[in-house]
Formats: C-alpha cells, sequence, structure tokens
C-alpha cells in the first residue's frame, strides 16, 4: 500500500483536508495538549485505490531554529513517503518556510504535489498562480473546508502513487483449505476417516467445482471443507526407504496448498523433534495454525499435569496457535475442530484499520521505546498493515529494530487486537 505524506505549516488547514481527503472515514484523533503527536497514519481511498495517508506534524521551531526544523519534517516525509502533498495557504502565498520545504522536495525524486488550500471563492483562484514559483509543479487550489476541487487533488494524489502491490497471500475460492499434517502414525488418517465417515458426506464432486483427486471434499458443521493432499493419507505408502523423506515432502506440500493447517500432535507423549519440524514450517508458511492434541483418550491426570509445563516450553513459537483436545478414535470432540479452523482463518483475513493501529502504536512506542543501537535511538514513525493471509504489519522506522523488539511489538499487537489462530509478521522499512 502506498504512502502519500502530507506537509504544512501550521493553520494553513492541513487537518481540514486530510478529514476531507479521509471523507471522515477514521475519527481523527483531535490533538490532546501537552500531547505531541508526531505523525498519524490513516487508510485514505479514491478511485478504488488504496493508500496510507501520514498527516505529519505541524512544524514548531525548536531549539534549531524553525527553518532547520521543517527542514528536517520535510526529509522525513520525503524518505517514508511514496508521494509528498504540501499544502499552503493561498491566502498567504508561499513563505519563506514554504520555500525552504519546497529546496528539499525538488531534490527527492519522488512525486510531490502542490495544493492551494482556502480558494473558497474564484476570485482567489488568481492568487493561486504565485505558487508556481516553488517549483513544485501545478498549484492545485482547492477549499478543504468547502470540499472545492478537492476530487481533482485526489486524482492527481492517485495518478502520482505508485500501483500497490498484489495483496500478499492467496485468493481463496470454494471451501477452504486445510491441510492435516503431524509426524507418521499420530492418528491423521484415523481422523480423516472419522471425520468423512461420521459426517457420512465425503463429497467427490460439488456442484460446479472440480476436486483435485489428491484432495477430499470433507463436511464438517455444515460446511465443505477440502482436505488437501489426502490421497497419500488414504493408501498408506509402505515404503521403508525413504518414508520419511516422503513423509516430509508431503507436509511441505500440503501447507504450501493449504490456507490452515491442523496440526495434529500426539497428546500421550511428549513433544517430538518432528513435531516441531511440522510447526516450524506451518509458521514460515504463514498458515493459519489449529494444534489438535490427538488420542485424548490415553491422557490421564499424571500426564495432563506434564504437558502444561511441557507445552509451555514446547510451543513458544505458535502460543497464538488454537488448540482442541481430541480423540479420533472414540471420535471425542472432533466436532470441535470446525470452529476452532473458522477462528483461526477468521483471524488470518483480519485487518486493522491504520488510525486505529497508530492510535494503539503511538501510545505503546511513547511508553516503551525501542532499545538503543549503536548510540542511536530508532524512532518508529508510523504503521500500517500491508497485508492479510497472514495479516503483515509493516513498520516504518529511523533505524534497525531488534527481533526482540519487533516480538514484543507482535506480542502488545496480539492483546490489543487478537489475531488467535494466525501467524502475525511485524516487518520493518527503515528510512535512513
Ligand atoms: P497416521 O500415520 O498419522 O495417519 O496415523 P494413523 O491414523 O494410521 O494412526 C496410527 C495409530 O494410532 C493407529 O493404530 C490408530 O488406531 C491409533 N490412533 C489414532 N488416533 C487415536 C486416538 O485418538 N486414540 C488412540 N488411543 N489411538 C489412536
Amino acid at each position: 500500500q502506498p504512502v502519500l505524506a502530507v506537509v504544512g505549516r501550521p493553520n494553513v488547514g492541513k487537518s481540514t483536508l486530510v478529514n476531507r481527503i479521509l471523507g471522515r472515514r477514521e475519527a481523527v484523533v483531535q490533538d490532546v495538549p501537552g500531547v505531541t503527536r508526531d505523525r498519524v497514519a490513516y487508510d485514505a481511498y479514491w478511485s478504488g485505490r488504496r493508500f496510507t495517508l501520514v498527516d505529519t506534524g505541524g512544524w514548531e521551531p525548536d531549539a534549531t531554529g524553525l527553518q532547520a526544523a521543517v527542514a528536517a519534517q520535510a526529509e522525513m516525509a520525503m524518505q517514508t513517503a511514496d508521494a509528498v502533498l504540501l499544502v499552503v495557504d493561498a491566502t498567504v502565498g508561499a513563505t519563506t518556510t514554504e520555500e525552504t520545504v519546497a529546496r528539499v522536495l525538488r531534490r527527492s525524486k519522488k512525486p510531490v504535489l502542490l495544493a492551494a488550500n482556502k480558494v473558497d471563492d474564484d476570485r482567489l483562484l488568481a492568487d493561486t498562480a504565485s505558487l508556481w514559483s516553488l517549483g513544485l509543479g501545478e498549484p492545485h487550489p482547492v477549499s478543504a473546508l468547502h470540499g472545492r476541487s478537492s476530487g481533482d487533488l485526489l486524482d492527481a494524489v492517485v495518478a502520482a502513487l505508485p500501483t500497490a502491490p498484489r495483496e500478499i497471500g492467496t485468493v481463496s475460492a470454494g471451501p477452504r483449505r486445510v491441510a492435516l499434517v503431524g509426524k507418521p502414525n499420530v492418528g491423521k488418517s484415523s481422523l480423516l476417516n472419522k471425520l468423512s465417515g461420521e459426517q457420512r458426506a465425503v463429497v467427490d464432486s460439488v456442484a460446479g467445482t472440480t476436486v483435485d483427486p489428491v484432495d477430499s471434499l470433507v463436511e464438517l458443521d455444515g460446511e465443505p471443507w477440502r482436505f488437501v493432499d489426502t490421497a497419500g493419507l488414504r493408501k498408506r505408502v509402505n515404503s521403508a526407504n525413504g518414508a520419511e523423506y516422503y513423509a516430509s515432502l508431503r507436509t511441505k506440500t500440503a501447507i504450501d496448498a493449504a490456507e490452515v493447517a491442523i496440526v495434529l500432535l500426539d497428546a500421550a507423549e511428549p513433544l517430538s523433534e518432528q513435531d516441531l519440524r511440522v510447526l516450524t514450517m506451518v509458521v514460515e508458511a504463514g498458515r493459519a495454525c489449529v494444534l489438535a492434541f490427538n488420542k485424548w483418550d490415553l491422557v490421564d491426570e499424571d500426564r495432563r499435569h506434564a504437558m502444561v509445563r511441557e507445552l509451555d516450553r514446547g510451543l513458544v513459537r505458535v502460543p497464538w496457535a488454537e488448540k482442541v483436545n481430541i480423540s479420533a478414535l472414540t471420535g471425542r470432540s472432533v466436532r470441535k475442530l470446525a470452529p476452532a479452523l473458522r477462528t483461526a482463518l477468521k483471524s488470518w483475513d483480519q485487518r486493522v484499520p491504520t488510525g486505529q493501529l497508530n492510535g494503539w502504536l503511538s501510545d505503546l512506542v511513547a511508553a516503551t521505546p525501542p532499545p538503543v543501537r549503536g548510540g542511536k535511538q530508532p524512532k518508529v514513525l508510523f504503521a500500517t498493515q500491508a497485508g492479510i493471509r497472514p495479516p503483515t504489519l509493516v513498520l516504518f522506522t529511523t533505524g534497525f529494530l531488534e527481533a526482540g523488539y519487533r516480538r514484543f511489538i507482535e506480542r502488545k499487537f496480539r492483546e490489543q487486537f487478537g489475531f488467535p489462530g494466525s501467524p502475525v509478521r511485524v516487518n520493518v522499512r527503515v528510512r535512513e
């Protein structure tokens, strides 16, 4: 999702214009006295295009003086954004502040748009011509207050933004795709048979869809699900040589083809290396995940106690996974699988609006700033959720963020917004 930074002196009507562009789709955080929100980011839409709009703070003189503060802010906007919108008060014209900014912006190879605001009636149109002197191209006359011509301005903005890359992840059509994975003898075939048999609804063809012969359509909870790459489960391959290699290859193929994985674990035994390898595959592929502790019929009180500690340590990579205790043998609780799959997929598809995300993030980062590295304090400028399937956050920063701090952000993000059953990726875009 491309980023547009809006810059301008205080009182040029920048906030009003930002509101106008957002169509008040997201509540704009009002400035609270004593609280400096340097930048606030929002989702904006125009002509079917999505972009992130970053509202940079007003320029106030600091210790280094107004000109330096302004230049630094323009520099920052230029580095973080894909395009910059400079808002000027047409009734005042270009001041030395704007001339300084224009000088910085002209050096940039990024598109710069110039909005001449407060052109509330036609008599003021003539004033905008003087703004050509900034060397930023054509001034776009607008009246943020009355909405005048903001459509034309947005057309120009959208035309200037780079085309967004395609959504991360695959788009699904028809039944959602499930991988049933786990080490040999954990009970995959038994579970598939149970699910198919119990529902008496192994559908081999659904009207209008062709089923890959290696997939099975299974109805769970009144809904068809596509269990991918299950051929190997039905006809057990009895090859001693390389059996494990093929098993792990099958696991990888199934996970890649799926949207959500049911990772079957043997509840009666300690977690094994093999279990962890499968979990790693799911996390790395970015798939939603349901952990099913199978053979629950064999679990007694002692084992249950032992498990609690074992899992705390063993499942550190997937504390967010949905968990169900089942028995493929007796059929106990297998009906809990469908709700768990739905929860996990809902999270996998979920998107947090940029305004909401940044309201939360600015408080978090203010309370716990990233650790200093090489004598420098990296600043987190803003974030957007760049994608779903899996949900992917992009943090825009002035420096590298350590893995520990990224995990901290992820943990806090989950505390705030949930996302049970889905991995969440946290990427960092450093602007030097
Ligand atoms: P797969 O290799 O993962 O497909 O495992 P299978 O489905 O072939 O099961 C391996 C063995 O575990 C078989 O002997 C099953 O009967 C047994 N099994 C599977 N699920 C359960 C369960 O829930 N409880 C118990 N006690 N045994 C199970």
